[in-house]
């Protein structure tokens, strides 16, 4: 039976424990602090809080490691998440590359391009982006597989001289099956061959209706080689970003997910996340996966040290037990008990669901991103 203590709960709503038990009192519930509530109960002291509840995965209930769903009063624009995606030699890469020269305040404070998976840029205007570009896509895949998202936006490569192919309808499936908007950026613009036309109508064949052809879909004619109509392509990413609306609490405790990780000779542990939600901050405690520890630094996409990482921006963890699974979930927690116990949980899940080839026609999607 799910339950919670009613300590835990004033914790999570960030209440004063005599309120909670005066909520309760007022349902006709005595309880004090040490004292375990059943989940009906919980959500009805929730919502006389002001706060809307989120029943989460069985294991996570089991954990209580959330519950309490953000207020919109708390709720503050976030950058988009992007992803491209597209066939194999339509410059999905190239575009990537591309796309990273944009962000104007690479240059001002030093650092060098350093892989984590992820980069963010920031335009002149100020706005930013974030950009998956881990090789692969690992986490796309298995974030997929979970039914959860880390992309708000696709963006599909249509080579203008080479047209919709396998692998592009292989992407827009994906795309469809995980209910997230598709920009069209039509590349290789420079090349003579070029046939913008062709790759608009084959799109209908699949659904797909550009706006220069009436539908909704933005289309956008790119060359990654020559760096045009990149400012398009970002602001067509930014519109598609105001109509979704996307937002997150930055005043929290961090969540999020892991983009790729690996075990460095010199710092150890080392995985990319993406943070979701929240502010992620040196010192904190995180659960990963099935790993834990201590924030001992956090290290962005140019190699800086920061001291917080707050909604879209991707970041390096240093500081974690072992190596969590590109596309686990993240989430920051009070204490090491707390993060213990949630390792220790998942370590023995993860035993218990380890079955072969869990993540079908893996291969494929793999070669389809970057
Ligand atoms: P990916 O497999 O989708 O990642 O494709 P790549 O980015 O590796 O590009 C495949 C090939 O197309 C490379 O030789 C690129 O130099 C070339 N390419 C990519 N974008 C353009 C472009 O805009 N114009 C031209 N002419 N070539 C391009
Ligand atoms: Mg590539």
């Amino acid at each position: 039976p799910e339950t919670i203590t009613v300590q835990e709960l004033a914790n999570r709503m960030a209440a004063r424990q005599g309120e909670v038990i005066k909520a309760l009192m007022k349902m006709g519930v005595m309880a004090t602090v040490t004292q375990s509530i059943d989940a009906d109960t919980a959500e009805l002291v929730v919502e006389e809080f002001g706060h809307r509840v989120r029943r989460v995965s069985e294991a996570d209930v089991e954990l209580g490691i959330e519950g309490v769903e953000d207020t919109t009063e708390d709720m503050q624009p976030r950058p988009p998440v992007v992803t491209i995606m597209g066939h194999v030699d339509h410059g999905k890469t190239s575009l990537l590359d591309a796309l990273r020269t944009t962000d104007v305040a690479a240059g001002e404070a030093g650092g060098i391009t350093q892989h984590i998976g992820a980069y963010q840029v920031t335009l002149e205007s100020g706005a930013k982006i974030t950009f998956l570009d881990t090789p692969g896509h690992e986490a796309f895949t298995a974030m997929r597989a979970r039914g959860a998202s880390i992309t708000d936006v696709v963006v599909l490569v249509v080579a203008a001289d080479d047209g919709v192919m396998p692998q592009t309808i292989e992407a827009i499936k994906h795309a469809k099956a995980a209910n997230v908007p598709m920009i069209i950026a039509i590349n290789k613009m420079d090349k003579p061959g070029a046939k913008p036309d062709r790759v608009r109508q084959d799109l209908l064949q699949h659904e797909i209706v550009v706006e220069s052809m009436g539908g909704d879909v933005m289309d956008i004619e790119v060359s990654a080689r020559q760096r045009m109509g990149l400012d398009k392509l970002e602001e067509g990413i930014l519109l598609q970003a105001e109509i979704l609306e996307l937002q997150a609490n930055p005043d929290r405790a961090a969540e999020g997910a892991v983009i790729e990780s690996r075990l460095d000779r010199g710092r150890g542990s080392v995985a990319s996340v993406l943070v979701q939600k929240g502010t992620l901050r040196k010192g904190d405690i995180v659960v990963a996966g099935a790993e834990w520890g201590r924030v001992r630094a956090l290290v962005d996409d140019r190699g800086r040290q920061v001291e917080v990482a707050g909604p879209s921006m991707p970041v390096e963890i240093l500081g974690l037990s072992g190596v969590p699974a590109a596309g686990a979930p993240f989430v920051v927690v009070e204490n090491e008990n707390r993060a213990r116990e949630i390792s220790e949980f998942r370590q023995r899940k993860l035993k218990e669901h380890q079955v072969a080839g869990q993540v079908a026609a893996r291969g494929t999607l793999d070669q389809m991103l970057a």
